[in-house]
């Protein structure tokens, strides 16, 4: 696609609105650095369009004859930039007064406004990113835990976009090939040897298999681990919460409720954002009837992937904690049963917990003993997550992760495509029909990377953005 795009200028904060030390204003297009010399003189006294490329000049802004702000001009030429076009960036003094000067005058230049994610989007439209690398500088931004800024950075830079990308050049090959046969399909002949055809497409149905079950690894890293606390009330659900949450508290309390949605709070172990499910269900009053409780609880045990389950020996028998377990115990779950309140008992708690253990045989768990309200144990629960931090860690180490639900699902669907072509050739289905698959196949592989894309996915994909990115 490069330089088959070519483009009006456009201009936005690339900063946060609000005063602030400095405010970038970035202009990107033909006319970007001719419109910048209208407004911008460097005290060296020479036009940016004089001046070498990937330079920083200091000078002044000037609107309608009078001075706005004294600032640096960064300024790239040709396609050696961020969006592949000419691209001038002001960093202003952070005065929302001086920023909407900068900003009415450029637009008076004959700039106009950017929409939400267009510097990307023109940076794939010019081949400088692949789709799915350009997704992934939203997630960049987005990112807020080391797990999901690792990975975004780790698709950045590339991903798995190149590996699609050779995947799909060779399948395009064959593709060709076989569609020749098509032509000559009187005479009999095979272009496509059947023998490397079959190979090359047993290889990508691997690489696409990898890469389909990485997603659930991806997921948690991007998006947090979803964490249910349940247990009957009075368990000691909402003490356990703050008791987890309170020293991270006193770090986060600043930013806490300005990203995050009320109802979910979030501990960050081993990197990884765990993600408690319906807290406001857990500090809600206790006299709702329980009916309504048991069926929230069902409902946070489906969406978590660590289930806490509290209970003690004068609230709860061994029979109801080991049926807890049984009705609700998933693979691939980690569920951690906590004996809580063991402050208030000097014995039996090792029994109990003994035949909780002998009734769940063969079910994964992990058994503790805390007391939430006095802080015991509390450790003990703590190493355990960040065990299973390390794990999910631990997977994900040196391989390519999917943590795009967009691509999650195209590959799904090239994978489901993919394996009719095997069929189809093993069970010598026509090389006219063989070919509607491979085709099929292709899509979904280049809807990924955007070798093959649509105004309306790429609206879908970008308007996600924030304006000025
Ligand atoms: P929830 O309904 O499950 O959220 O239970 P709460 O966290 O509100 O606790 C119910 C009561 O049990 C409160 O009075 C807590 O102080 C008390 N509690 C919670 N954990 C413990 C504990 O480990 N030991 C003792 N002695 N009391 C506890």
């Amino acid at each position: 696609m490069n330089g088959l795009y070519t483009s009006d200028t456009i201009v936005a904060l690339a900063t946060a609105t609000g005063a602030g030390a400095i405010g970038v204003i970035r202009l990107s297009g033909n006319e970007a650095i001719a419109i910048a010399d209208t407004i911008f003189k460097a005290h060296h006294a020479k036009p940016l369009a004089e001046l070498a490329t990937h330079t920083v000049h200091l000078g002044m802004i000037e609107a309608e004859g009078h001075q706005i702000d004294e600032c640096l001009a960064t300024v790239f030429k040709g396609q050696r930039s961020y969006t592949g076009e000419p691209v001038v960036e002001f960093s202003c003094h952070g005065s929302s007064y001086i920023i909407a000067q900068v900003m009415k005058s450029c637009l008076a230049k004959g700039a106009r406004l950017a929409e939400a994610g267009e510097f990307t989007k023109r940076a794939f439209l010019n081949g400088k990113m692949a789709l799915s690398q350009a997704e992934a500088v939203a997630d960049l931004i987005a990112s807020d835990s080391e797990a999901s800024h690792r990975v975004a950075l780790q698709q950045m830079r590339g991903g798995f976009a190149s590996e699609i990308e050779t995947l799909r050049g060779e399948l395009l090959n064959f593709a060709s090939l076989i569609e020749l046969e098509l032509d000559f399909a009187e005479e009999d002949v095979a272009f496509a040897d059947r023998d490397s055809f079959k190979a090359l497409l047993s290889h990508i149905k691997q690489t696409i298999t990898q890469l389909v079950a990485s997603f659930s690894v991806g997921n948690v890293l991007k998006n947090g681990m979803p964490v249910a606390i349940v247990g009957k009330p009075n368990a000691g659900k909402s003490t356990l919460l703050n008791a987890l949450l309170n020293e991270e508290r006193a770090i986060v309390s600043d930013i806490a409720g300005t990203t995050r949605d009320t109802i979910e709070e979030v501990l960050h172990i081993g990197g990884i954002a765990f993600r408690f499910i319906d807290t406001a269900g857990i500090r809600e009053t206790h006299d709702a009837i329980e009916a309504i409780g048991v069926q929230r609880a069902k409902e946070k045990i489906a969406k978590a992937q660590i289930v806490i389950f509290l209970y003690n020996q004068h609230d709860d028998t061994v029979a109801d904690v080991v049926a807890f377990v049984k009705e609700h115990y998933r693979e691939g779950v980690f569920f951690v049963l906590v004996h809580n309140k063991i402050d208030l008992y000097t014995e039996g708690v090792d029994t109990f917990d003994e035949q909780v253990r002998c009734a769940l045989v063969g079910y994964n768990i992990t058994l503790l003993t805390l007391s939430a309200k006095e802080r015991v144990y509390l450790e003990e629960l703590k190493q355990s997550l960040t065990n299973y931090a390390q794990q999910i860690n631990k997977a994900a180490a040196g391989n390519t992760v999917v943590t795009n639900l967009r691509h999650y699902e195209a590959l799904q669907q090239a994978l489901t495509a993919v394996e009719r072509v095997e069929e189809g050739l093993a069970s010598g289905l026509s090389a006219d029909l063989l070919a509607i698959d491979i085709r099929e196949t292709l899509y979904y592989l280049g809807s990924i990377t955007g070798a093959v894309s649509n105004d309306e996915v790429l609206g879908n994909i970008f308007s996600k953005f924030c304006i000025g990115k």
